[in-house]
């Protein structure tokens, strides 16, 4: 028998064993309260370390050194100062890429394969790019009719202290899509990470202090949603939130900001639909829609959960989809060859469970997967494999709400009218796939689809360079792209009556 045993990567020296602290006005310190909290490592139940539990009391310091921080130099600095250190930070993840990803599959699961593949792509991609596109801000000069010699123009200047408050899922990313253009625009921030995996944000953090960031313009707070975050949510003296996470907080969110009538970007859920024609070439069809939905476990909000297949080939390419689910390697992230790792935590496995339950108790069939894994190693963890359930009606739960675990639901449709109408049936509007030769059905069907993103012949596709962001309930404003700096940006117009 060949017994695979992969050469784990030594702990990271950053979990020494001592709680972590709060990032405040470039010090680090414990909550106010006293209080921490542990985190722990899914592919295991171990506890990995503790941090601090942050709450209202830590926030309102950690946006007044925020704000002073936008006050001083920081909000004076010139676009090419900001650019520099924005490269620094960017060489100092990429000196430190091992260690970033390491922190992100040890507190959230993900296969260390994607972590390393996210760390040393997409997240120092994307401060380079912001870098760039710190010293390409600019405005307009404009020419208005009124009578008189009047010229206008317009300068657009960072919206001062900004919240960040992000979920587990992608822990480097997610911070690195708050932090980024904060920087780029000049703005000051306090990141709210997820208490589910906070690690990975605070050693971030240090390599922005590392790089030479200015105490006070990156404040990281951890600590729970329904105190720290609301606190920041509500808070008067923060002009934008910038949230990525469920479509029920993003409600409270918006409540919340109601207070200072606070500008927000919202990422929310998703339920996105991904299509594949009879003509598609599906060699790339079949991982494609594999792995739009089971990448991260599924614990993705752009993840390709609704899959429809044309009539004609639906059965062979669900046998087909399902086969290769059942190939994929699940279990140890740490295990270079896994492709599928645990859920973040015993709360989201019961959650998935419940869906799995659901799928089967309204009449859908498990082609592959379909309930928790519990085999030797597995069995401390919490570990769901690639599930795809056939024969689901638009109208059962698992065909409407988001899951956030490695689920399909795929249905058969016979023609355009027929999957645009039932792919726009959904609440969700934020990503979408389409897998055709013909170029035609490619172009109708991705001008109807009603969503932010379509990707045709692939599927979650990301660059720096290209926007994100939802339609529907799927939240506003944009990230990436040069559209993700304007979400942190001003516009004021300035009046020239020359006399
Ligand atoms: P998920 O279900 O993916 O955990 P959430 O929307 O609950 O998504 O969480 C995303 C982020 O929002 C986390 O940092 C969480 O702590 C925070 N959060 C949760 N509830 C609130 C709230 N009421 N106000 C502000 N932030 C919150």
């Amino acid at each position: 028998m060949n017994i695979h045993q992969p050469i784990r990567p030594a702990k990271p020296a950053f979990l020494d064993g001592k709680a972590k602290k709060l990032l405040i006005g470039g010090k680090w310190v414990d909550a106010q309260s006293g209080k921490s909290f542990t985190t722990k490592n899914p592919a295991t139940g171990e506890v990995l370390d503790a941090v601090a539990e942050g709450d209202a009391a830590d926030i309102d310091l950690a946006v007044a050194a925020a704000r002073r921080a936008f006050d001083g130099p920081w909000g004076r600095a010139k676009p090419a100062e900001r650019q520099k250190l924005m490269l620094r930070i960017a060489d100092l993840l990429e000196a430190n890429i091992a260690e970033i990803a390491l922190l992100d599959t040890l507190d959230m699961g993900m296969p260390l394969a994607f972590s390393n593949y996210v760390a040393s792509g997409p997240v120092v991609a994307t401060f380079r790019f912001c870098a760039g596109q710190a010293v390409a801000i600019h405005g307009e000069t404009l020419y208005p009719s009124i009578p008189g010699d009047v010229l206008a123009y317009t300068l657009k200047e960072p919206i001062g202290v900004v919240g960040g408050i992000v979920p587990w899922n992608g822990p480097a990313f997610n911070a690195t899509w708050k932090i980024a253009p904060a920087l780029a625009a000049g703005c000051t921030l306090v990141l709210k990470v997820a208490e589910q995996a906070s690690l990975t944000a605070l050693r971030m953090a240090e390599l922005c202090q590392e790089a030479g960031l200015p105490d006070g313009v990156l404040n990281v707070v951890t600590g729970y949603g329904e105190t720290a975050g609301a606190a920041l949510a509500a808070h008067r003296d923060v002009d934008k939130v910038s949230f990525t996470g469920s479509t029920e907080t993003g409600r409270h969110i918006i409540r919340a900001s109601a207070g200072n009538i606070k500008k927000l970007t919202l990422e929310l859920g998703g339920k996105s639909p991904n299509i594949v024609f009879d003509d598609a070439d599906l060699e790339q069809a079949v991982p494609g829609a594999a792995m739009a939905a089971f990448g991260n476990s599924g614990q993705v909000c752009l993840a390709g959960t609704r899959l429809f297949v044309q009539r004609g080939i639906y059965d062979e390419f669900t046998a087909r989809v399902a086969d290769f689910a059942k190939a994929l390697v699940v279990g140890d992230p740490l295990d270079p060859a896994t492709m599928i790792g645990p859920v973040v935590s015993e709360e989201q496995l019961d959650r998935i469970s419940g869906y799995l339950a659901a799928g089967t108790a309204e009449g859908a069939e498990a082609l592959a997967g379909g309930a928790r894994l519990t085999e030797g190693a597995l069995a401390n963890g919490y570990y769901v494999p690639p599930t795809l359930f056939s024969g689901v009606r638009d109208d059962m739960t698992i065909a409407r709400e988001e899951i956030f675990g490695p689920v399909i639901s795929a249905m058969a449709f016979d023609d355009i009218d027929d999957v645009v109408q039932r792919a726009n049936a959904t609440d969700f509007g934020l990503a979408s796939g389409v897998w055709t030769s013909n170029i035609n059905v490619a172009n109708k069907v991705s001008r109807r689809l009603r969503a932010g993103t379509v990707w045709v012949n692939g599927y979650s596709l990301m660059d720096p360079a290209v926007p994100f962001g939802g339609y529907k309930m799927s939240g506003y404003g944009k990230e990436s792209g040069s559209a993700h700096i304007d979400e942190y940006l001003a516009s004021k117009a300035v009046w020239i009556n020359t006399l």
